[in-house]
C-alpha cells in the first residue's frame, strides 16, 4: 500500500450504526477515530427534536429516551429505505407516531414537524462532521459511509440522501463486512475467504467475502435484524427487577427512571465482565440501595441460547456462500458485543480459525471505511473494491416476460445496453418497466419503477430502436436510461424502490427462481410464442388491404383463412407446439404474399424484442 500525503483530504469515513456511530480519518500512523465534544469516541445514533425544534444527538439524546420519548428517536437504520408495510412490526417497538401519509415515505411525527428517516440519520450524520471539522479545524465536505451487505438499492440510496441532507458528498457507500476487512488490511493476503461477524447493540450480520487479487467480493450474507446486546441488556435487566422486587417489596418495572437506570447499571455489570470474572450490578434509588454480584460463569450460562442463535446463520451462510468451514482463512470480529469471552469462544470453536481480535469491535467498520476514504482521495493507491448485486435486474417486455439485462451477483459498478423496439403501429410512448428477481415472469418479479418515453416518431411495429441501458454504480444505486435511436430522444430515471426488500426475501426470490426454473421458462416459451402470433396476425390483417392480398388466387386466400383460424383456436392452450406449429402453417401460408409485398412490414415486424 503506497500512501502519499501531499494529497490534502479531508475525506472521513463514517460508520453509520444502528446503536453506535462514528467517525474516523486516515494519518501517518494509519486509520483513527475522531473523538467527539465530551471526549467519547462513539456517538449514539440517538436523535431527539426538543419543542422549541432544536434538534439534540448522541449522549444527550440518549437521556431524553427516558423524559421525551415520543420526541426520541433511536435505531432510526432500521427504518431508512423502508416502506410502512416493511417496518409494521419493528413500528409497534417504538414510541414515537407516524404521520398520516407515510405509505411510500415513512415520516416520523416529531412534535411539530415530521421527519423522514434519512433526515434523523442526517442528524447524526452532521454531528460526526461538525465533530470532525473540530477537530481538524477545517471543513470536511466529503465521506465514504459504510452500510450492512444485505441493504438494498432503496437503503443504500436512503444512506446516500441521508449524507446529502447532512451537507456531505458521499463518495462511496462500502459494506460493512468489507470495511473490517481492510481495516485488519486483509486485502494484502491478496486471496483467501473471510468470514465477517458482526454482533451489535440490536442486529446481528455474518457475511463471508471472498478475496481475489485484493478485490473483495461479498459471496453471502446471513444474520437476526433482532438480536444483540439489547437481548442481553433485556434478561440481566428481567433478573434485577425480580431481585428489586423481592428486596424493596417495590415492582419498579412500572417506574420509567427506575428501569432506565436499572438497565444501565446491567449494561454496565455486562461491559465489565467482559473483562473481568465477576463484579456487581449496582443501583441507588430514591435513597434505596441494591446490590448483586454476578459471575462470569452464570452470565455465561445465562446467554448461551443468545449466542446459539447467531450460529444458524453462520452455518447457512457458509453453506450459501459454497465454501467449506476449511476453506475460511480469516474470521475478523465486529460489534460491540463480541467483546464478549463466550461469543468469542463460540465463533472460534464453529470456524476453527483464531479470530481477529486486535482492533476495537465497535471501531473497525469506521476505521475501515476512512482507509477507503484514503483510497479514493488518492493518499493511498492500488486498491479497488468490488460489490456485487444482490438479485437480477431487468425490464418487462412483451406478453409480461422479463428481459434481464443485469444478472444476479454480477460486479457492481456494472452496466448493460440493449436494443428493444415497439409492438404496435405507430406506437407514440414505450413504457419502460424496471423490474428486480430471478423469475421468468414480471408478475414473480418485483417493479422497481416505471416510466414513459414518449413521443418516439411513430413508425410500423418493430421499426423502432430503443435503446434500454443499465447502470449500477458503484455504490449499488441503478440508473436507467432509454432512447429512441431515430430522435436521440431519451427518459432517465434513479431506481429509488418504495420500499426495501429484507434479506430473507432476497434468500426467497432466488429459491423461488431455483425452483421454479422448468416451469418458468415453459411459461415463458408460450408467451413468447403468443406475442409472435399476435405479431403475425396483425401483419396477415394489414396484408389483407393491401394489393398484393387480391393478386392471391381463392385457394391462397382459403388457405390463409384456414390458417389464421387454427392459430387463433390454439392461441389461448398452453401447448406450446401447436402454437408454434401453427405459426408456420401461417408463415407458409402467407409466403407469396409476404413476398409479393413491396412494403417489408410483415416481416419487419417480426424482428426485435417488443416493449
Ligand atoms: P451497532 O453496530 O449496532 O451500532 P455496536 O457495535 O456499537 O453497535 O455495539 C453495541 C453493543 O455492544 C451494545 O449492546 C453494548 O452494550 C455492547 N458492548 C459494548 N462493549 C461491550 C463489552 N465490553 N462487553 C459486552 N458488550 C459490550
Ligand atoms: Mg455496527
Amino acid at each position: 500500500m503506497e500512501i502519499d500525503f501531499n494529497v490534502p483530504a479531508h475525506i472521513v469515513g463514517i460508520d453509520l450504526g444502528t446503536t453506535n456511530s462514528l467517525v474516523a480519518f486516515m494519518d501517518l500512523t494509519g486509520p483513527r477515530i475522531v473523538p467527539g465534544a465530551d471526549g467519547d469516541k462513539l456517538v449514539p445514533s440517538v436523535v431527539s427534536v426538543q419543542p422549541d425544534g432544536e434538534i439534540v444527538v448522541g449522549n444527550p439524546a440518549r437521556e431524553l429516551l427516558l423524559t421525551q420519548p415520543e420526541r426520541t428517536v433511536y435505531s432510526v437504520k432500521r427504518l431508512m429505505g423502508r416502506g410502512l408495510q416493511d417496518v409494521q412490526d419493528e413500528l409497534k417497538l417504538y414510541p414515537f407516531h407516524i404521520a398520516p401519509g407515510s405509505e411510500s415515505v415513512i415520516h416520523l411525527q416529531l412534535g411539530d414537524r415530521t421527519y423522514t428517516p434519512p433526515e434523523i440519520s442526517a442528524c447524526v450524520l452532521r454531528q460526526l462532521k461538525q465533530n470532525a471539522e473540530k477537530y481538524f479545524g477545517a471543513e470536511v465536505p466529503k465521506a465514504v459511509i459504510t452500510v450492512p451487505a444485505y441493504f438494498n438499492d432503496a437503503q443504500r440510496q436512503a444512506t446516500k440522501d441521508a449524507g446529502r441532507i447532512a451537507g456531505l458528498e458521499v463518495l462511496r457507500l462500502v459494506n460493512e463486512p468489507t470495511a473490517a476487512s481492510l481495516a485488519y488490511g486483509l486485502d494484502k493476503r491478496k486471496n483467501g475467504i473471510v468470514a465477517v461477524y458482526d454482533l451489535g447493540g440490536g442486529t446481528f450480520d455474518i457475511s463471508i467475502l471472498k478475496l481475489q487479487d485484493g478485490i473483495f467480493e461479498v459471496l453471502a450474507t446471513n444474520g437476526d435484524t433482532h438480536l444483540g446486546g439489547d437481548d442481553i441488556d433485556n434478561l440481566l435487566l428481567r433478573i434485577a427487577l425480580e431481585d428489586v422486587a423481592g428486596e424493596w417489596g417495590q415492582d419498579l418495572s412500572t417506574d420509567n427512571e427506575g428501569v432506565q437506570r436499572l438497565r444501565r447499571a446491567v449494561i454496565h455489570a455486562k461491559e465489565r465482565l467482559s473483562f473481568v470474572p465477576a463484579t456487581n450490578i449496582e443501583l441507588e434509588y430514591r435513597g434505596k440501595k441494591y446490590q448483586r454480584e454476578i459471575r462470569r460463569e452464570l452470565f455465561d450460562k445465562l446467554i448461551t441460547p443468545i449466542v446459539d442463535r447467531t450460529l444458524g446463520p453462520c452455518r447457512r451462510c457458509i453453506q450459501d456462500a459454497g465454501v467449506s468451514v476449511d476453506q475460511i482463512d480469516e474470521v475478523v470480529m465486529v460489534g460491540g458485543s463480541t467483546r464478549i469471552p463466550l461469543v468469542l469462544s463460540a465463533v472460534e470453536n464453529l470456524f476453527r480459525v483464531k479470530p481477529h481480535t486486535e482492533l476495537n469491535p465497535d471501531e473497525v467498520v469506521a476505521l475501515g471505511a476512512a482507509v477507503q476514504a484514503a483510497i479514493l482521495s488518492g493518499a493511498v493507491q492500488d486498491k479497488l473494491l468490488l460489490d456485487v448485486t444482490p438479485l437480477s435486474l431487468g425490464i418487462e417486455t412483451m406478453g409480461g416476460v422479463v428481459s434481464k439485462l443485469i444478472h444476479r451477483n454480477s460486479t457492481i459498478p456494472a452496466s448493460a445496453t440493449e436494443n428493444f423496439t415497439t409492438g404496435v403501429d405507430g406506437q407514440r410512448n414505450v413504457l419502460i418497466h424496471v423490474v428486480q428477481g430471478e423469475r421468468e415472469l414480471v408478475k414473480d418479479c418485483r417493479s422497481l419503477a416505471r416510466f414513459d418515453l414518449k413521443d418516439i416518431d411513430p413508425m410500423p411495429a418493430g421499426m423502432a430502436r430503443i435503446e434500454v441501458r443499465f447502470l449500477i454504480d458503484a455504490n449499488g444505486i441503478l440508473n436507467v436510461t432509454a432512447r429512441d435511436q431515430r430522435t436521440g430522444k431519451e427518459h432517465s430515471v434513479d431506481v429509488k424502490p418504495s420500499y426495501g426488500l429484507t434479506d430473507e426475501q432476497v434468500e426467497k426470490m432466488i429459491q423461488e427462481s431455483v425452483e421454479k426454473a422448468e416451469q418458468d421458462f415453459a411459461e415463458r416459451q408460450v408467451r413468447e410464442a403468443r406475442v409472435e402470433a399476435d405479431t403475425i396476425l396483425t401483419a396477415v390483417e394489414k396484408a389483407r388491404r393491401h394489393d398484393a392480398y387480391f393478386e392471391l388466387t381463392d385457394d391462397e386466400r382459403a388457405a390463409i383463412d384456414k390458417a389464421v383460424n387454427e392459430l387463433l383456436l390454439v392461441y389461448h392452450a398452453d401447448n406450446l407446439d401447436l402454437i408454434l406449429q401453427k405459426i408456420e402453417q401461417l408463415n407458409q401460408a402467407t409466403q407469396k404474399l409476404a413476398e409479393t409485398m413491396m412494403n417489408t412490414a410483415v416481416r419487419g415486424a417480426l424482428k426485435g424484442t417488443k416493449i
